[in-house]
């Protein structure tokens, strides 16, 4: 192992598995290793894999197997796989990829600096390197999950909920504010559930008490979960200006037959309720939310209900994707019956709806001003996101560089004066 090993951490997956690597880089940061953004410069890598669905594991273990390439070619001397699919297949990986050094599961920051030679440093774990432009990040506040849906490895992965101590949180969100970060995005696996080993959830005090940070301007919520939505935490939404008019409620599905069987623990009826109660409590709310097609069990039926629901409704924005058959979750005895160009085609459907819906919903903007925060500039234009934009998955805000002065990481008040289905057109106005 040379000396002081040049190190480069490649995290893939999700926002959750993001966080958790900016915690293991500070911590190497913190022994003196030098770390790499670029993996061809380093002799060691930390693979900080997904193992959520079949695409994101076959993703995982062809990254495996490049690095594996590398070291046979010599231009490596250590490969370290960690995170969700190593936590669920270890066995397996170790038989099947030997040419790995070590494999280590979720959250292993101090198994993995002490395979380079180096120590922990407790007191600083909430520390973390950033990965986002500096401006935005994401807080993960709780692992695991204790939702019992049908379809899902998570838990299996990432274990049961377990919600990160508050006093933490803020320490962390209040280090991030001295970074310069002004907009936190909420993550976790099921938000929602924050706090609930108190006896009472309590998500809206952790907002309230973020937002009274220094330099936070815009606070995210995501992953929220339909079934258990407090009610303290709508007022939190709808009454402190620094928590974004946005909710991301993943709700997988709306026939009742499939909802019981994902056991999602709610109906149609409570579904349309809690979104009809979130939109007359949060004016101008913006909503995202994520579909599964291909259930096993969803026929023509109901994915047209699912069709004429996502019509209805008309959604800011969605995300869609296809059923994948997972070993050991408890509706895997059902197999995978819908064939994958059946779910391909579902998916371009339900697609296609929401690009219509979305396209007359960036029309009714146009004249509006909106607050915006620029996160970089692509040749021409300057990229940016309003309040209804969550990083990295929902759209973007162009405004033409016509020298003029802006900077990455600022608000400006902008006009809406264009769009297309996903994307806005706006010009300076003032700025923040
Ligand atoms: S809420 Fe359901 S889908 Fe989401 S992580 Fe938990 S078990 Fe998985």
């Amino acid at each position: 192992m040379p000396s002081n090993p040049k190190i480069s951490v490649i995290t893939l997956g999700c926002s959750k598995n993001s966080v958790d690597s900016e915690r293991l880089m500070n911590q190497l940061n913190l022994n003196k290793f030098d770390l790499t953004e670029n993996p061809d410069e380093a002799d060691s890598i930390v693979i900080n894999t997904c193992g959520f669905i079949d695409s994101a594991k076959e993703e995982s273990v062809n990254t495996i197997l490049s690095a594996v390439e590398l070291k046979k070619k010599g231009k490596l001397k250590k490969i370290i796989v960690a995170g969700c699919l190593s936590e669920r297949y270890m066995e397996d990986l170790k038989k099947e990829i030997p040419e790995v050094d070590s494999y280590f599961g979720t959250e292993a920051y101090e198994e993995i600096v002490n395979a380079f030679g180096g120590d922990l440093k407790y007191e600083l774990i909430g520390e973390r390197h950033l990965t986002t432009p500096k401006h935005f990040t994401y807080l993960k506040i709780s692992e695991g999950c204790d939702n019992p849906c049908s379809f899902c490895a998570i838990p299996l992965m990432r274990g049961l909920h377990k919600s990160k101590p508050m006093d933490q949180l803020i320490q962390e969100t209040e280090l991030l504010a001295a970074k310069g970060v002004k907009e936190i995005n909420i993550i976790g696996q099921d938000t929602t559930d924050y706090g609930k080993e108190s006896g009472k959830r309590n998500l809206a005090e952790l907002l309230t008490k973020i937002s009274i940070i220094d330099g936070i301007e815009w606070i995210r919520l995501l992953y929220a979960y339909p079934s258990h939505f407090p009610e303290d935490l709508i007022d939190e939404i709808a009454g402190n200006p620094k928590v974004c008019k946005y909710v991301d409620i993943p709700l997988q599905h709306i026939s009742d037959n499939i909802l019981k069987s994902m056991r999602r623990g709610i109906t149609k009826r409570r579904t349309i309720e809690l979104l009809n109660k979130l939109r007359e409590r949060i004016p101008d709310i913006t909503l995202r939310t994520t579909f599964i097609v291909g259930y096993p069990n969803e026929g023509e039926k109901e994915f047209a209900e699912l069709c004429e629901f996502v019509k209805d409704i008309k959604f800011d924005r969605i995300g869609v994707f296809n059923y994948s058959l997972e070993e050991n979750t408890p509706i895997y005895i059902l197999g995978d019956p819908v064939l994958p160009e059946v779910k391909g085609e579902r998916k371009a459907v339900l697609m296609n709806i929401q690009k219509e819906i979305s396209q007359s919903k960036n029309e009714s903007l146009i004249g509006r001003k909106m607050k915006v925060i620029i996160d970089s500039l692509d040749g021409n234009f300057f990229i940016g996101r309003t309040e209804k934009d969550a990083p990295e998955v929902d759209g973007e805000i162009l405004i033409k560089n016509d020298n003029i002065k802006m900077r990455i990481g600022n608000f400006y008040d902008v006009e809406i004066y264009d769009c297309n289905e996903y994307d806005l057109f706006g010009k300076i106005v003032n700025s923040k």
